[in-house]
C-alpha cells in the first residue's frame, strides 16, 4: 500500500492566531474569568484543551451569540475565529466585558466588503445556516441575505444593487451553481468570491489526487472546511472518503484491499492527530496487520 500525505493540510494561519491569542489571554489573566463565545476553532480537542485550563466555552447551536453573551456576567470574552456581528461587540462592551477578538483576518476582509456595500445596496451571502461565521456576517445588517442553496436564491425578495459574497470555508465546487443562480436572478450583481486561500489550496490538493482508493480526512464534524474536504474527495471519485477524528476510528474495513491511500486534515485539526493517523496507516502498510488504535494522544500547542 502506498501512503500519500497530502500537502497542504492542517492548521491555517487564522486557527494558529486564534489558539495563540487564547493561550496568551490565559497566561496574562490568571485571576479573570475567561469565556469563549462558541468553539474557539471547530475542533473539540482544541476546545477541551482550553476548558481544562479553566476557560468556559459557551456553545449551544440553538442560541445566537447575543443569547450566549447574556450568560456571561463578567471577565473576558473571546470572540472566536469565525467572527461576530457588530451588535455582539457593542453588547459585550455595554456589559463591561473585556473583549479579545480572535476573528480570522480573512473573515474580517469579508466583513469590510459587506459593510462598505450595504451603504448603497443589498448583499447576498452564500453560507451555511446556523454556522458561526454566517451568523456574524448576516448580523452586520438586515441588507445581508443568507442563501445556502439554489432554492434559497429563488425565494429571495427583490433586491437592489446586489453584491454576492460568501462564507470563507465553502467548497469551490458547491459555490459555483449558487453564484450562477444568483446571477440568473440578478444579472447585474457584482461577485466577490471570498473562499479563503487556506481552504482553496487544501481543496485543490484533493482535486489533484489520482488513482486513490481511500481518503482519510482528519478533523471534527463541526468543521465546515473539514466536511468540505471529504465531500470534494467523493466528488473527485474517491468513494471511500472518510472523515475521522483520529486513528482510533480507523477500521480494518477502511484499509483492506487498498493500493493507494491519501491523508489530509481540516484547518482546525491539531497536527498531532494527523501525524498519528499517518504513522498508523504507514505501519499497517508495512506489516498488513490490523490493530485497533486506542484514543491516546497529548495535545500541546
Ligand atoms: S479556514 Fe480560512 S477563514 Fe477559517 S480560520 Fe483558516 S484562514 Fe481563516
Amino acid at each position: 500500500m502506498e501512503v500519500i500525505s497530502v500537502t497542504p493540510r492542517g492548521y491555517c494561519l487564522g486557527v494558529i492566531r486564534a489558539i495563540e491569542l487564547t493561550k496568551k489571554t490565559i497566561q496574562d489573566n490568571p485571576n479573570q474569568r475567561i469565556s469563549m463565545l462558541g468553539m474557539i476553532v471547530h475542533n473539540q480537542n482544541v476546545v477541551d484543551y482550553f476548558t481544562k485550563q479553566g476557560v468556559i466555552c459557551l456553545d449551544d447551536t440553538n442560541k445566537t451569540r447575543l443569547e450566549l453573551l447574556d450568560e456571561i456576567e463578567d471577565g473576558i470574552v473571546i470572540i472566536t475565529a469565525h467572527g461576530a456581528s457588530d451588535e455582539v461587540f457593542k453588547r459585550a462592551q455595554e456589559k463591561g466585558l473585556i473583549v479579545v477578538d480572535a476573528t480570522c483576518p480573512d473573515v474580517k476582509i469579508t466583513h469590510t466588503i459587506v459593510r462598505k456595500h450595504i451603504k448603497d445596496g443589498d448583499v447576498i451571502y452564500i453560507g451555511k445556516k446556523n454556522h458561526a461565521e454566517a451568523e456574524g456576517t448576516i448580523g452586520l445588517s438586515n441588507r445581508v441575505h443568507l442563501v445556502s442553496n439554489t432554492e434559497d436564491v429563488l425565494n429571495l425578495p427583490n433586491l437592489e444593487n446586489v453584491l454576492i459574497t460568501n462564507q470563507t470555508t465553502l467548497s469551490i465546487l458547491d459555490i459555483k451553481p449558487i453564484i450562477e443562480a444568483c446571477k440568473n436572478r440578478f444579472p447585474d450583481a457584482i461577485v466577490t468570491e471570498e473562499i479563503c486561500n487556506a481552504t482553496r489550496i487544501r481543496q485543490e490538493a484533493i482535486m489533484k489526487l489520482e488513482n486513490v482508493d481511500a481518503l482519510f480526512v482528519v478533523g471534527d464534524s463541526h468543521s465546515n472546511n473539514t466536511n468540505q474536504l471529504c465531500a470534494i474527495g467523493k466528488a473527485n471519485g474517491i468513494k471511500d472518503s472518510y472523515l475521522i477524528e483520529g486513528k482510533w476510528q480507523i477500521t480494518e474495513e477502511m484499509l483492506k484491499d487498498k493500493n493507494r491511500v491519501a491523508i489530509t486534515s481540516g484547518s482546525s485539526t491539531p497536527t498531532v492527530l494527523t501525524n498519528d493517523v499517518i504513522e498508523y496507516i504507514q505501519e499497517y502498510a508495512s506489516t498488513s496487520i490490523y490493530q485497533k488504535a486506542d484514543k491516546s494522544f497529548s495535545l500541546d500547542f
